[in-house]
């Protein structure tokens, strides 16, 4: 036997396994997956794109030995440039809107990155977390990972989840379906699959306040009223990563939906996730309704509930938020 080759964690992103989503596809009667991202090493889908993000950065020679890299992020982005980072030599310095979970800002501290949690500020004001974080970049002679614009994070889905999901499904798979934060994990995985087969659906699952069903659905981002409170997901602009891609479904998505779902998967299939896995579960549900029957829908299970236990699973927080973790899933979804 030839002796085997060991690596450390940043060459265990992504493989992840792809889970049946039992209830739901025998409702539906879909093979209705789940990626199980939150399994990667640091928790969740954003690990593919700080993985790709660094290697392209070392690769072009735009992130040096020993280099700090900054990022403007929602948390899981910077908990995996951080966990990369550090296993690659690097430091992380990220700027983080203090609106997102606690549980996450202390997680990153605790893993060893410079958090600096800032006003939410919508994009166009300059106090942005991402203008922040460029500007920081600019200052400090920092690496900036850009990861809404930088289209290494698209293509990490392109060149891993895609393939990933071909494989598992033995080129079955009918439909993929994501909601959209950078876009990344969308359109990498959606161009892989439709150029393996072009008759491969791709579904967009957007939550209210965002302007991605808009975008999909019109052709333009006026469309963005309501409000979420899922994290990591809800633009309301066409960035980079997003550029040329086309959806054949986009669904919007309300809380509760998502809510829902998170509590069916927490209840009945041992699986314990953030609300961005419920509005993508909740988005296959409705692929599976518009198209009937018979279909393989695979979606993402982003991250782990963990990281939102003082919100989505803390029942004062729910009541306070008007949502109800005891609906059933049955009656919400209509299935
Ligand atoms: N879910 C969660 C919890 C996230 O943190 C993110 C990324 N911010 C996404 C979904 C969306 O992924 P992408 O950026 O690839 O669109």
């Amino acid at each position: 036997m030839s002796k085997p080759t060991y690596y450390g964690v940043d060459h265990h992103v992504g493989q992840t396994p792809l889970l049946r989503l039992k209830k739901l596809s025998e409702l539906t009667g879909c093979e209705i997956l789940g990626k199980a991202e939150y399994m990667n090493p640091g928790g969740s889908v954003k690990d593919r794109a700080a993985w790709g993000i660094i290697t392209d950065a070392e690769a072009s020679g735009a992130l040096q030995p020993g280099a700090t890299i900054v990022e403007g992020t929602a948390g899981n982005t910077g908990i995996g440039l951080t966990v990369i980072g550090q296993s690659r030599g690097y430091k992380s310095v990220i700027v983080i809107p203090d609106t997102q979970a606690p549980e996450k800002i202390t997680l990153l501290r605790t893993l060893g990155a410079e958090v600096r949690p800032v006003p939410a500020k919508p994009y166009k004001d300059p106090g942005n977390y991402n203008h922040i974080a460029r500007r920081l970049a600019g200052e400090n002679g920092w690496f900036w990972a850009n990861q809404f614009d930088n289209t290494a994070n698209r293509d990490a889905h392109y060149r891993t989840t895609g393939p990933e999901i071909w494989e598992q499904t033995a080129g079955t798979v009918t439909a993929f379906v994501a909601s959209v934060g950078t876009g990344g994990t969308l359109a990498g995985t959606s161009n892989y699959l439709k150029e393996r087969n072009p008759a491969v659906q791709a579904v967009c699952a957007d939550p209210y306040g965002a302007a991605m069903w808009s975008w999909f659905t019109n052709g333009n981002t006026d469309t963005d009223d309501g409000d979420s409170i899922a994290e990591g997901i809800g633009q309301g602009r066409v960035t980079k990563n997003l550029e040329g891609l086309k959806v054949d479904n986009a669904f919007r998505i309300p809380d509760q939906e998502a809510l829902s779902i998170v509590y069916q998967l927490l209840r009945e299939e041992g699986i314990f996730v953030g609300l961005s896995s419920g509005i993508n579960v909740a988005g296959a549900v409705r692929q599976a309704i518009a198209g009937g029957p018979g279909q393989t829908i695979v979606t993402i299970l982003c991250d782990s509930g963990h990281k939102y236990q003082s919100k989505l699973f803390n029942p004062e927080w729910l009541r306070e938020n008007a949502l109800d973790p005891e609906a059933a899933v049955e009656e919400v979804l209509g299935v």
